[in-house]
């Protein structure tokens, strides 16, 4: 037996997770199955907690909603970044209490901003607009809503476009040198109370450099709001930190690299302050905590040499869309033959009828034929979340392994269910 990517093992040839064969979950669970090791997520997430010891650690639901895993982590400890009424449902449903949740979001519906205010989460105000709106709910619900506001840094996280987020071009936030008259307005505001600031420059973000660029910014801002005579109960800094998807793309930063980025900056400059009650930090890392948790596996309709040397599974962008959305990398393994000799160049496709429904490109890989199992790793954060029935295709079955044994966590949907709200007029009967 050995390990591959930590908390994966091969034993007699087969890829093991949490302690169970993959082949036999293939079997027991059928294909494709999403395969999620308990243990690895409370590991991560503690990893993050002893790296930020005083920080509030808030899992960005997004990443991976499965309510199990959000069970999970508030059983943890973790607080919430949600960003729409569904996530805080299930957070809250899943026993995050409200305090340790934040309503983040750019273009928020009037009926999530009363639902915030009636429960008593806090929101980040992501425009001037929405500032307003918010002020109006609360005041006529006759409540006071504590906010942050959503600050547009101006920082180059150095990763994909796509999820670059704090660049000065893009959708989220307030551009930083109105944040500080925008304090000054809420301030005044009816139902508003200005309780902390919030950024989050990015995903999957592996120099931690624009972290610390990033906390800088965010703490001469603090500076100018506590000159107002504001006290910001809390700043959080988002998160975004990378996984090692690639295993030869060197050392990933870890969540200590990313506190030696963020606390002596955030420290330092909090003492400066000068106030008794310094700010809290909060964290809100979503893909680290769960993507390296989760493994994809598919099973191989059938093989062709065409243009490339094709692999077709059962499994498609429908299920994971990151390397069609994003260019993302999963490694592979073929997880029947995972210590086999490496004899060919494969490419491993989806059967959704898109070009883009490619997996993984020419990867080297043992001898691939009908029936053996594809492993996609890595696949915990923006998986399932980002599924679809696209083409007709129920969604697959999620399981969970705790000490070697499975519990579904998400059944496998039925083909009826891709009727699920559906209706006929009258007249088409
Ligand atoms: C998506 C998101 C996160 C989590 O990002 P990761 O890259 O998954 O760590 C945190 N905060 C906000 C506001 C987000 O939108």
């Amino acid at each position: 037996m050995f390990t591959i990517k930590d908390h994966l093992e091969i034993k007699n040839n087969h890829l093991m997770i949490g302690g169970a064969d993959t082949t036999v979950l293939a079997e027991q669970f059928g294909t494709p199955l999403y395969i999620t090791n308990e243990s690895r997520v409370i590991g991560n997430f503690s990893a993050y907690r002893k790296a930020f010891p005083d920080a509030d650690i808030n899992y960005a639901a997004k990443a991976n909603g499965s309510f199990a895993i959000i069970r999970i982590l508030a059983r943890e400890g973790a607080g919430a970044d949600v960003f729409s009424f569904g996530e805080l449902y299930m957070a809250l449903l899943a026993g995050i209490p409200r305090e340790k949740i934040l309503f983040n979001g750019n273009s928020k519906t009037d009926f999530e901003l009363q639902k915030a205010v009636e429960i008593g989460i806090k929101v980040s105000v992501d425009s001037i607009d929405e500032l307003h709106t918010l002020s109006k709910i609360a005041d006529s619900l006759g409540k006071t809503v504590e906010i942050a506001f959503r600050v547009n840094p101006d920082v180059s996280a150095k990763t994909h476009p796509k999820i670059s987020t704090g660049l000065r071009t893009s959708k989220f936030g307030i551009p930083s040198e109105e944040v500080v008259d925008a304090y000054k307005e809420a301030n005044g505001l009816p139902g508003i109370l200005p309780a902390g600031i919030h950024c989050h420059i990015g995903s999957q973000i592996l120099d931690t450099t624009p972290f610390t660029e990033a906390t800088h910014k965010m703490m001469d801002l603090v500076e100018k709001i506590t000159g107002l005579g504001i006290n910001l109960k809390f700043v959080d800094m988002g998160s975004g930190l990378g996984i090692p998807y690639k295993k030869d793309e060197g050392q990933a930063p870890t969540p200590l690299d990313h506190a030696k980025a963020i606390l002596p900056v955030f420290e330092e400059r909090t003492r400066a302050l000068g106030i008794s009650i310094s700010p809290r930090l909060v964290l809100e890392p979503g893909r680290f905590i769960v993507a390296d948790t989760t493994i994809l596996l598919a099973r191989v309709n059938t093989v062709k040499k065409a243009a490339r040397n094709f692999v077709g599974v059962d499994a498609g962008f429908n299920l994971l869309v990151r390397p069609t959305m994003y260019d993302s990398y999963h490694h592979v393994v073929v997880a029947n033959k995972a210590n086999s000799r490496p004899a060919d160049t494969y490419t491993i496709v989806g059967p959704i009828c898109e070009t883009g429904d490619i997996f993984a490109k020419d990867r080297t890989l043992p001898h691939i034929e009908k029936g053996d199992l594809i492993a996609l790793l890595d696949a915990g954060a923006y998986g399932f979340s980002m599924s679809s029935q696209y083409n007709g295709r129920p969604r697959c079955a999620e399981v969970l392994i705790k000490d070697g044994e499975a519990d579904v966590i998400r059944s496998r949907e039925d083909f009826v269910d891709l009727l699920n709200g559906q209706k006929l007029p009258a007249r088409l009967m």
